[in-house]
């Protein structure tokens, strides 16, 4: 048995200062201690316990890229931000788009032990945005969430077809990479001061916007749920706002990175600053924190894009897009948008997450008889991150003072991640 004493506990009824006893994969009690002795005590004054943090956005690599990152070293680096679990994206090599790939990387996942790892399927087949992917077939292997992450459906048919067909599955979920690729071009970072005054081509927030409004539109249209990835503008909170309140059932992310820095992060050419969305404007980065606050935001994915130090060292406008940010995450959302409201990191991080992917053992008020699925966060621990369990370092927070440290992290009743001492 594992008891942690003294944490401000999330449970049913809010925050309490109590004690939680964890017995096999179960939390056993909350509130009583067992009287014998023997048990691993772990005593946590002031730290947060609640549900293991869920990730709807990571990018594992694997299969085809696995010297970026592997299922193995991605649960690790999960663990160490305190996750217990996470959606792959699909755009492995193969990409996951029929029933072969999908069972065949869902029979490994389930081997892992660190975190669950659900993974997503493509909506068109290779990710070439011409035909529809095996929609049935990844289905049947257990897939709920489909995205061609990294690009948008190219047209408004396709994926309104795509839409039509996953209405008839039950849970099925559309997950759109918005970016008009069209307008996008060649850009490398925002469109604004900094790019002008580096003379780089920049990426317009209407790239991003007007893939939103399209497929609020065909959402709208077609009746299915949709969920929007990485928002970073004002104007597609806006747009995301107007559809919900005509009923559209949109759901949406934002990552840590837009939560805390803005485009002027970049004005030093370092590739790891380099990720789609790019970095946006102060009043788009202002926006998203109300918007996370408010309700707008469902929740904040991570969008995981592990890049090894070679491929990132490289003029920025040959580097690969991404940041890795799985185990920063809980900091920076905590410290830079969140604030010390326990209730609301683990609405955002955890519960909101785990309702979308449908995921039930996840993202659950810690009471007698819930999965012991949970993390022990540290909000005032100051930590500079330096190296990852993450077979990639291409993280825009290297070097930086954060505050807030994950201390354990524990998946049905075993500990997954100790430390938060370095
Ligand atoms: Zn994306």
């Amino acid at each position: 048995m594992i008891v942690i004493r003294n944490a401000r506990v999330l449970t049913s009824s809010g925050i309490e200062e109590t004690s939680v006893v964890i017995d096999g994969d179960t939390v056993a009690a909350v509130g009583a201690e067992p009287e014998a002795n023997g048990h691993q005590v772990i005593e946590a004054p002031g730290a947060w316990l609640g549900p293991g943090l869920v990730d709807l956005h990571v990018h594992l690599r694997d299969p085809g890229q696995t010297w970026k990152e592997d299922m193995v070293t991605g649960a690790k680096a999960a663990a160490a931000g305190g996750y217990t679990a996470l959606v792959a994206m699909p755009n492995t090599e193969p990409p996951i788009d029929d029933r072969v790939t999908a069972t065949a990387v869902a029979e490994r996942a389930a081997g892992i032990e660190d975190v669950e790892i659900v993974t997503s399927g493509a909506l068109t087949k290779g990710r070439s945005g011409e035909e529809l992917a095996d929609f049935d077939g990844m289905y049947d292997a257990g897939i709920r969430i489909f995205s061609d992450d990294g690009d948008s459906v190219p047209t408004a048919g396709l994926l309104s077809r795509a839409m039509a067909y996953l209405l008839d599955l039950p849970g099925a979920l559309v997950a759109e990479h918005a970016e008009d690729r069209s307008v996008a071009g060649t850009g490398q970072l925002h469109e604004g001061a900094v790019a002008s005054r580096l003379g780089l081509a920049g990426l317009p927030s209407l790239a991003e916007e007007l893939v939103v409004a399209r497929d609020l539109l065909l959402a709208a249209t077609t009746g299915t749920r949709l969920h929007i990835q990485h928002v970073s503008t004002v104007g597609s909170l806006d747009l995301i706002r107007r559809a919900r309140e005509e009923g559209v059932e949109v759901t949406c992310e934002v990552t840590p990175h837009h939560l805390a820095l803005e485009e002027t992060a970049v004005e030093g050419l370092d590739t790891n600053f380099k990720m789609y969305p790019p970095l946006r404007g102060r009043d788009d980065r202002t926006a998203l924190i109300a918007a996370l606050r408010d309700g707008t935001v469902d929740v904040v994915a991570t969008d995981h894009a592990p890049h090894t130090t070679a491929e990132k060292e490289v003029p920025f406008e040959e580097a690969p897009r991404g940041v890795i940010g799985l185990e920063t995450a809980a900091a920076v959302v905590s410290s830079k948008a969140l604030g010390k409201d326990p209730e609301l990191f683990f609405e955002r991080m955890s519960i909101a997450p785990a309702r979308i992917a449908g995921l039930s053992r996840h993202g659950r008020a810690v009471e007698k008889g819930s999965p012991a699925n949970l993390v022990l966060f540290d909000p005032d621990r100051r930590w500079v991150p330096a190296g990852f369990a993450s077979k990639s370092s291409n993280s825009p927070f290297v070097g930086m003072e954060l505050t807030g440290r994950v201390l354990m992290t524990i998946r049905e009743g075993k500990i997954t991640y100790e430390g938060g001492s370095g």
